[in-house]
């Protein structure tokens, strides 16, 4: 593929494509207020990693091993939040590993995305004990983290990953069956909602559900 036809495909993606300066040198106050607000934003998203690692502000922090900030592209227009970090995560100190990462990998790549090009957070950055559900004070400490991450990568299009997590976005009992298929929003953001992969790894018959809420959000994101 030639270079001007891959960063077609990327553009129609949605996918940051940094120009070298030599490229843009018409513009070179853009390219400089450019960086300099890439290099503050840097900065923001390091100083929140270690305001995160360093932590105490719920239970949670007597038993992880780690906190899990989350990974990805921080330009990213696409955002995905689980629940909370499991014994993996918990482990590696990164969202979505095991074979539940690995399926989601794959439900990414079925509607032409790679890991590397979405952000992956969750609401929790620690790991309830057990992998039990999230409480609602916990939740309500970890939150001002995930408001900081979202207003830093200003995503086009947020995916709710499983029950729990699209429940406590969204403020809601509703179950996923009435969730999924539906455009919600947060903060202003569009927010679709999917399965957990750990629950299609369960139920495989489920995985048609799944490739059915990855179309949805892909024709809500175009839309965007
Ligand atoms: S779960 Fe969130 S609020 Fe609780 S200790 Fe970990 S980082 Fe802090």
């Amino acid at each position: 593929m030639d270079e001007a036809t891959r960063l077609q495909y990327l553009q129609a993606m949605g996918i940051d494509v940094w120009v070298p300066r030599h490229q843009a040198d018409s513009e070179p106050m853009a390219i400089e207020a450019h960086e300099t607000t890439h290099t503050d934003s840097q900065q923001a998203w390091t100083d929140l990693q270690q305001q995160v690692s360093q932590c105490h502000s719920c239970d949670l922090c007597q038993t992880r091993t780690q906190t899990v900030f989350g990974v990805g592209n921080r330009h990213a227009n696409w955002l995905l939040i689980g629940e909370a970090p499991g014994q993996n995560e918990d482990l590696q100190g990164e969202p979505f590993v095991g074979k539940a990462g690995q399926l989601l990998n794959e439900m990414l790549r079925a509607i032409g995305l790679d890991r590397e090009q979405v952000y992956i957070a969750n609401m929790l950055k620690c790991r309830p004990p057990n992998n039990r559900d999230p409480q609602a004070d916990e939740v309500a400490a970890c939150n001002g983290f995930l408001q900081q991450q979202i207003a830093l990568l200003q995503p086009k299009i947020i995916l709710a990953v499983g029950r729990i997590a699209a429940q406590n976005l969204l403020k809601t009992q509703q179950p996923l069956s009435r969730l999924r298929g539906t455009q919600h929003q947060l903060d202003g953001i569009p927010l679709v909602v999917v399965h957990h992969p750990a629950y299609l790894l369960r139920s495989l018959t489920e995985k048609a559900k799944a490739w059915e809420d990855l179309q949805f959000a892909l024709s809500i994101y175009q839309t965007v």
